[in-house]
Order: structure tokens, then sequence, then C-alpha cells
């Protein structure tokens, strides 16, 4: 029960617009390109060789045409053809009736062609319809494939005379079981499903539901989803729109798209409004990006459609963003979006759960999802789905029916680090460079407590750039981490290049990402997690969008900046200096780890603790975290 009322222009106007097309290209053909091809080759020549050629009685046939001269000779045994121009010679017509020629009553023929005159109703056309029409189509053409990409993929409706392009759904399939973890969320906005499903309840006892619920959190974590999933739970119309529809070029726009909004949902109510990317417009009204009129103004219609409709009615509004922080306040208070909805990126549980989901619209076979699950820490849902299609793709490819757990792990990486580059040609050295540099970081990290243990080292390249990389996987799922463990991750990622200079007394450019994520790490401990003691707890950075980056501002005086460098700089040195130790001690399972890698090119977590734990000859007692790979 799909409602479709697409106002599109009917379908035989399309046909009209082809014919038109195709009239204009044969018009042109005609007069461009066929004279090209037809006919003899026509020589220019000069006045004098014309009459030249008459009276030597080569001339066979003149035809005069618009002040030029035709003629056809035969020179030679071979026929000719030349055009010239009309001189004025009144003796032109004599000289033909006398001369020879090689026809067979040895005649000239000759005519005269009289000047065509285009009739004045062509000329009109020509001049004036024509070049309308063409201008009409073109403009009309561009304008409708302008509509088609705004309104390209769902059903959507046409308002009033704002032409705001609203997707309305009334029949929604998505339900919350496609949503996966977000107990939370599903938690709060079941009482919306509730209400809509029996608004008397709430209005007998005078209750009124909040108008507006605010869905916040990082990209890909299924806001649009859970908003539609509302719908479709409730099985109320589900009206969407994106807050960057509001933002329109002339002022007065976009308000007139927010009262039409409101005055179709209300006439459908209960339903359900969704405004997608809210930030679009409501952005704080502070003046720190000057007086935008169009989106002040839009913004305070919605302001005013919030506060003037009846919340007993039930059309609930649900807006997404993941930049809350600009939001202006107003829009945030009681009565309008006053409730928040926190999507987080799922834990352990939760990317377990996502990958259940998604992997049930795909053929697969059992499947380690603890494993998957594991070595995505951070992913987006959004990410998770990804990563159940490349795995598809990747059994395809493979000719496989069905997808197996070595196709999601893959898949991971691909998602990760790229796809694997198989036709990169290093050298010799260059492969025992990365050897050494990853074996540094794996045997590192196994050395110390408090870091999760090396599943899976390779040095295969990969599109992204990454000449090889070792993948940590945790065993469990971390909440907080102490200053040791964030310290000690610093320590693994100086362990390659310190490989590097301890076994080859080589230092290349291979540990740039390295180096990137080493200190920024030391600097997050200094100036946002409080754990120098020089500093204690004091912000010395401030983090701009949470959701988006996190890219961070200073918030302390230029000194004190400077002074946070070199507390950075003793941080990254100490870890260092710490790794360049643990490899020196350890020179024989450096070696051995390295040729093996070499030779196999990836080798699992346990292959390389087997190494460690027998050691070039074994320590015994060593502090390796050899705990459980899986
Ligand atoms: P957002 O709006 O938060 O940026 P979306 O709702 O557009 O994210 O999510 C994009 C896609 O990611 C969804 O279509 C869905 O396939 C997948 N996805 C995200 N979160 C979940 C989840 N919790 N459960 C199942 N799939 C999810
Ligand atoms: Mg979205
Ligand atoms: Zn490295």
């Amino acid at each position: 029960m799909k409602q479709q009322q697409s106002q599109q222009p009917p379908k035989k106007d399309s046909a009209f617009s082809a014919l038109v097309w195709g009239f204009l290209i044969v018009i042109l053909l005609n007069w461009l390109v066929f004279p090209l091809f037809t006919g003899q080759r026509i020589l220019p020549t000069d006045y004098g060789s014309f009459v030249q050629k008459i009276d030597s009685g080569l001339v066979k046939e003149v035809v005069v045409e618009d002040g030029e001269i035709y003629f056809t000779t035969a020179e030679g045994g071979k026929d000719y053809a030349y055009r010239t121009g009309e001189a004025n010679d009144p003796q032109l017509v004599e000289r033909l009736l006398n001369a020879e020629s090689p026809n067979a009553g040895h005649k000239v023929v000759f005519t005269r062609v009289a000047p065509k005159e285009n009739s004045p109703v062509l000329n009109f056309f020509l001049m004036w319809v024509l070049p309308g029409l063409i201008f009409y189509f073109v403009w009309r053409q561009a304008s409708r494939s302008i509509q088609a990409r705004m309104g390209a993929g769902g059903n959507f409706m046409s308002f009033g005379n704002s032409g705001a392009k609203i997707y309305a759904e009334s029949d929604t399939k998505t339900t919350f079981a496609d949503v996966a973890g977000q107990d939370e969320a599903k938690d709060t906005l079941s009482e919306i499903v509730d209400f809509l499903h029996n608004p008397k309840k709430y209005a007998e006892i005078g209750a009124s539901l909040p108008k507006g619920a605010l869905l916040v959190g990082p990209p890909g974590t299924g806001k649009t989803l859970i908003a539609r999933a509302v719908a479709g739970e409730a099985k109320v119309p589900f009206f969407s729109i994106s807050g960057s529809e509001f933002v329109q070029m002339f002022v007065g726009m976009g308000a007139a798209k927010v009262r039409d909004l409101f005055r179709q949902a209300g006439e459908k109510a209960p339903c359900i409004i969704f405004i997608d990317e809210i930030d679009a417009i409501g952005k704080s009204r502070d003046g720190n990006w000057g007086g935008n009129d169009e989106r002040e103004q839009t913004l305070n219609q919605l302001l005013t459609e919030m506060d003037g409709f009846d919340g007993r009615k039930g059309v609930v509004i649900l807006a997404a963003t993941n930049r809350p922080e600009t939001l202006d306040k107003a829009l945030l208070r009681p009565g309008r979006f006053d409730r928040r909805v926190q999507m987080e990126l799922p834990d352990l549980e939760g990317r377990k759960a996502i990958l259940r989901v998604h992997l049930e619209r795909v053929k697969h076979g059992a499947i380690d999802l603890d494993i998957v699950a594991r070595a995505t820490a951070g992913s987006s849902g959004a990410e998770l789905a990804n990563i159940v299609n490349e795995a598809a793709l990747r059994a395809v490819r493979m000719g496989r029916r069905t997808v197996t757990t070595a196709d999601l792990e893959e898949s991971v990486e691909v998602v990760l680090a790229g796809a694997q580059k198989k036709n990169q040609v290093l050298s010799g050295t260059e492969k025992k460079l990365v050897a050494y540099h990853e074996i540094g970081h794996a045997l590192v990290a196994a050395l110390q407590t408090h870091s999760a243990p090396v599943h899976k080292i390779t040095i295969i390249p990969r599109t992204s750039g990454a000449l090889g990389y070792t993948l940590q996987v945790d065993s469990g799922e971390h909440v907080l981490q102490d200053k040791e463990e964030l310290f000690n991750r610093i320590v693994t990622l100086t362990g390659g290049r310190s490989a590097e200079e301890v076994m080859l007394d080589a230092v290349t450019t291979g540990a740039s990402n390295d180096i990137e994520q080493a200190t920024r790490l030391a600097r997050a401990m200094v100036t946002r997690y409080g754990m120098s003691e020089k500093y204690d707890m004091v912000e010395l950075e401030t983090v701009n969008n949470r959701y988006l980056g996190g890219d961070t501002s200073l918030a302390c005086s230029p000194e004190t900046a400077a002074d946070v460098d070199r507390e950075v700089m003793r941080i990254v040195k100490e870890a260092h200096r710490k790794a360049k130790e643990m490899i020196a001690g350890h020179r024989d399972i450096m070696h051995r780890a390295a040729a093996f890698l070499l030779e196999k090119e990836t080798i699992t977590g346990e292959e390389f603790m087997a190494i460690v734990r027998d050691g070039g000859g074994g320590v015994p007692g060593s502090p390796v975290d050899g705990g459980a790979q899986h």
C-alpha cells in the first residue's frame, strides 16, 4: 500500500521531445555532414582558367547558381568538376554558345538556377521559432535531470507550491529487529512507538509525549535506520527529509518547506517526521557564520511549527545529527527535541549482533563471529555491514557458494588496510626490512603485559600503502584504558623502527605511520587524559567534534604548549628506548621469526608465539603474554 502520488509529467511529453531531438539531428546532418560525402570533389579555380577551358573546348556542362559557377570538363580522358566565382562577363553566354565541347553534339550544356528565396514563413521559423524551441528543450532537460537527482531512490510527493521533496512511506518494512544492539536507544524509542499506537491512552491521563527526539552519534551507527524502524514498528507514515533540503537559494523558501511539511504531516497524523542531518539548519544562531538569513528563517519556522502543533495529535519528530554541539540551544529546550537518544559505536556484543543481522542476508557456513567481532573494535554498524558485503563478494570471486570466516577476516583487512597489492615488487633488502619491522612490533607487543595478543603478521603490501602490518586483537572489550596500557601501546608502535635500528642498523621511512600514531597518543595522554605528573588534571586541549574525527584545539598558553611538546617528546623517547632494549635482548627470536615471516609472507599469532616461547633456545618463564589467541 505505497503512496505514489508522484506528479511527474506524463510520458508522451518525453516522446515528443525525442522527436524534436531527432528532427534537429537530421537537419544538422543535412547541413554539415552530407555534402562532404556526396558527389565528386569540386576543385576551386579562377575565372580565367574557366574561360580558357571553354575556349579550348574542354567544358561539358555549366551551372550558374548563387553567384558561383560550377562546371565539368573532360581533360585527357578524365572528368573533372570545378567551381569558380561569377564574374561580370556579358560575353559569357555568347562564348558558351560558340564553344566546342567534348559532348555528343559538341555543345556546352548550360543552365542558370534562379536564386532561391526562402519563404518568409520558413525564415521566421528558422530565425525565431527554432532557436526558442532549442533553448526551451535544453532548459527543460536540464531542470528535469536536476529534479530526478533530488528525488532519486524513493517515492516522493510534491507538496504545495514549495516543491519540497519529502519521502513519504506509509508502509515501512524496517523494524527494530533490523537494528542490532542499541538497546538503550530502542528502549527510549519504544515509548514513542507505544504512543503512536495508542495515543488515547496517553491523552486520557493528560500526558503529552515529547514532541521530538534527537538521535545523536557518530556516522554509520544506525541513526537513519532506527528512525525508519520506529515508523515500521508503529505502522505509521514516515515523512523524511534531509536538513540540507531546507537550505535554499532564496530567502523564505526553506521556511515555506517547513510549513508544508508540518501541514501535510498534520493531515496524516499519527505519523513520524524525520529530519536527517538537522545540523544543516539547526546550527546555533550565534552569528559565528555571519547572519545567514535563509537558515535563520528556516530554523525559526521550525521552532514555531514545533511549538504550534498539538502534542496529543500524534505527530512525532525525530531528527539525527552527528554534530550535536553545534545545534541551537532553542532546539533542545523542553517541548522541542527534549529527548536525546545516544547512538554509540557498538561494543563487542553489539558488533556480533550487527554481524549476525547482516549475515542473515547472505549464505554462509559456520562463522566464528567472536574472532571477527574482536578484530573490528571501533567499527561502526555501517562498516560492519560493508565488511559482510565484501566477504560475500570475495566468496563469489573465489567461486564459492557460501561465506566463510576466512572471507570475513580478509574483508576486515581490506576495509582496515586496503586490498592486497599482489604485483608490487619489493627488493630483497626492502622485504627483509619490512619483515624485521613487523616482527619488531609483534615481539615488543608480546613481551609486554597489558597489550593485545598478536593475531597475524603479514608482509603482503596493501593498497593503502602499508607494506606490511601486525594485527593485534584484544581478547576482551576495554572501556577504560590505564596509563600503563597506553604507554605500552606507544612502546609497541616504536617497536618497528627499533627493530630496523637494532637488527639491521637502518632507519627508513617505513615508520611514518607509527610515528604519527605514537605522537598523537602521547599528546592525548598529556593534554586530555591527565596522565602526566606535571600537568595533572588540567585540560590542555579541547575536542571539537567528538563524532567526526575528533580534531582538537589548544586550550593553553603558548608557553605551556611549548612545554607540552617537550613532555610528549619525553614520553615517546622513553618508549623508543624501552623498545630498543627489548629487541636487543631477544636477537635470536627476532632472527628466527623474521626468517619465518620472509618465507611465508603471512604468519599467525600462534606460529609467532611458538617461536617466541621456545625463543631461540627457550627463555623459561619469559614474561610473554601468550594467553588465549582466540
Ligand atoms: P547513520 O544515519 O547513523 O549515519 P545509517 O542508519 O545510515 O547510519 O546506517 C548505515 C547502514 O549501516 C545501515 O543501513 C545498516 O545497514 C548498517 N547499520 C548501522 N547500524 C546498524 C545496526 N545497529 N544494526 C544493523 N545494521 C546497522
Ligand atoms: Mg544517516
Ligand atoms: Zn610499523
